[in-house]
């Protein structure tokens, strides 16, 4: 009976030094996303002019219900004459 419990207590610990090992893994994946902004973040492409850039330089509109992004505000223009 008392190795039962030893055993049960045993395969408890493992238990939590396994949980113990996933959570830093946890932690690592919640930094990602800011070595992700420092790095190279999302790149979204302008439809007018075709140039590639990082979302946080874009111009974001909402055209036609969809999302689009563009360099400048002369290619946002351009494309809603077009649009
Ligand atoms: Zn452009």
């Amino acid at each position: 009976m008392i190795k039962l419990l030893i055993l049960v207590l045993l395969g408890f610990v493992g238990y939590s030094i396994i949980q113990g090992l996933i959570r830093p893994k946890d932690s690592r994946g919640r930094k990602m996303p800011r070595s992700r902004s420092q790095e190279g973040e999302q790149m979204v492409e302008d439809p007018q002019c075709g140039t590639f850039l990082p979302l946080s330089d874009a111009i974001s509109a909402n055209i036609n219900g969809r999302q689009q992004y563009f360099c400048s505000r002369k290619c946002l223009k351009e494309y809603k004459k077009n649009h």
